[in-house]
């Protein structure tokens, strides 16, 4: 049985810009004190100080790590990694310290750290965070993504007319779907669709958007042109051999590509810009807005870059390309992410308390849910017979007419129920999703979905030093009331993490 170590409490705020973000002093040693007090955790001393951490050569810190350097088995508590050690130097000395032992146990409210090899290194990264996390860890992304390339694993959410299967960590066709992906490019291969008209003949087979609608014309295009179908993956602008089965053959494809180029419109002349990540950032010197350009380099290679617009002044900030900027955003969104291992065990956790939150009402929720599935597989079977030519057109459309308000009726009365109680749960599900979501996007390379992320969930996004920073809120209200999700390392899901709802763990895979 392990004796509980005793802690030195460290507490950081520099006055540069680049802490702007962070708690101050005052309310880390609030808050560092409550999870002593909680935890029963006895402090040795407290130290604070008010700089910055990125060069070595701090007195205060110097003066705790010469005590610990004395000491035998201690702990560290302090915020999050980076309050400790932003260079290398300070870094590795308390990597060190935890290597021969002299440190036990670090703990930070904001940072799950494990104590392996893996977990070692994710904290080298987080203390190094200013350089080092941009140069390597997106270097490690790349790696990661590169060996899933190789696999042939498609890297995201399936595609209409797939499924993800977590088993085979991969996509395979979904049996109804990619019969109406199939049906849909015969359609649209004879030559007499139009993109609209095609669109309303995904909608009779109950393909629509996420609001009920028939898809929008640009998605149709997706579909008709997506070579996913063929088996393909692509990351960047370049298509691999995926590992999973094509829906299509190419010659269905090529005919269908056929027809597409040949309805398609000469564009004039006026270029369509894509900026994907315009709009989202501000410039960390002048909080003018960051706008993008085209460039050409000296091989002729034309690329986008993005730069501060300069509307209010003098400005020195550099452009930054496109990929670069990408790349960290990527490496950010990873040192949030949770790996699904995490964020499943949470969210089964959340379902229990939901559970007994909601106590009687429970009954008549399954029984809804109950109902909405059969109807859901009625639905399916019902489109499936129609495809095989067993059920008439006319029929088919009455029926489906029926079907689509009886499931529209339950999913409104479902939600009413969830109205009703408008859980205190809510804000912790959203939270883990947005991290599971942060799992996903980190390997995408759809820029858009990643902006729309950083939008979403990041606070003052800005663009300094051709770094972007923005900030993550921890699931705060939750936090607040339900001290108690806390759990004993027994509870935690294999491997023995334990996990708090305001730290925020990081899960070694793909490539690192
Ligand atoms: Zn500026």
């Amino acid at each position: 049985m392990n004796i509980k170590p005793k802690y030195f409490l460290y507490a950081r705020k520099s006055t540069e810009d680049d802490d702007r973000q962070v708690m101050s002093i005052e309310a880390q040693l609030f808050e560092l004190r409550e999870i002593a007090r909680k935890e029963n955790l006895e402090i040795l001393e407290e130290f604070q100080e008010s700089k910055s951490a990125k060069t070595p050569g701090r007195e205060i810190f110097g003066e705790m790590m010469a005590r610990i350097e004395r000491s035998e088995g201690v702990g560290i508590l302090a915020w999050h990694p980076d309050r400790l050690a932003r260079n290398s130097i300070d870094g590795g000395r308390i990597i060190y310290s935890v290597d021969t032992r002299k440190v036990v146990s670090l703990r930070f409210p904001t940072f799950w750290f494990e104590p392996t090899p893996q977990g070692l290194f994710m904290l080298q990264v987080a203390f190094g965070q200013s350089k080092y996390y941009s140069d390597n860890l997106s270097d490690n992304i790349k790696r990661g993504v590169r060996q899933k390339l190789r696999r042939g694993e498609w890297l995201n959410r399936a595609p209409f007319g797939y499924q993800n299967n977590p088993r085979i960590r991969n996509i395979e066709p979904h049996p109804t779907n990619a019969r109406i992906v199939k049906l849909a490019y015969e359609e649209y291969a004879k030559g007499s669709h139009t993109l609209v008209s095609l669109s309303q003949f995904l909608a009779d087979l109950n393909v629509v958007s996420s609001n009920g609608t028939p898809l929008a014309k640009v998605s149709i295009k997706r579909l008709l042109t997506h070579r996913v179908y063929l088996g393909f993956v692509k990351h960047g602008d370049e298509w691999f051999d995926g590992n999973f089965e094509p829906i299509l053959t190419p010659a269905l494809f090529e005919a269908v590509q056929k027809v597409v180029a040949g309805k398609e419109r000469p564009r004039s002349r006026k270029v369509k810009h894509y900026f994907p990540l315009v709009g989202l950032f501000r410039c960390g010197e002048c909080n003018g807005m960051i706008s993008a350009q085209w460039a050409t380099n000296r091989w002729g290679t034309k690329y986008r870059y993005y730069r501060c617009s300069k509307k209010r002044g003098r400005c020195s900030q550099p452009y930054v390309r496109e990929a670069d900027l990408a790349d960290k955003i990527r490496a950010r969104l990873q040192t949030i992410s949770l790996c699904d291992r995490y964020t499943d065990w949470m969210l089964n956790k959340v379902k229990i308390w939901e559970r007994e939150e909601v106590g009687a009402s429970q009954s008549e929720v399954q029984n809804l849910s109950v109902k909405i599935k059969a109807d859901e597989e009625r639905m399916e079977k019902l489109v499936s017979a129609y495809l095989d030519g067993d059920v008439p057109k006319h029929i088919y459309l009455t029926k489906k007419d029926t079907l689509m308000r009886s499931l529209a009726a339950l999913r409104e009365k479902l939600k009413d129920f969830e109205r009703g109680r408008k859980n205190r749960v809510e804000p912790l599900r959203e939270w883990i999703l947005d991290m599971k979501q942060a799992d996903f996007l980190y390997t995408s390379d759809d820029l858009y979905q990643i902006k729309q992320f950083v939008q979403k969930i990041g606070t003052n996004p800005m663009v300094r030093a051709k770094s972007p920073h923005f900030g993550f809120p921890p699931p705060s209200q939750f936090a607040a009331s339900r001290r108690h999700f806390l759990p004993a390392p027994s509870a935690a899901p294999q491997g023995g993490a334990a996990l708090s709802e305001r730290e925020v763990s990081i899960c070694g895979e793909g490539g690192i």
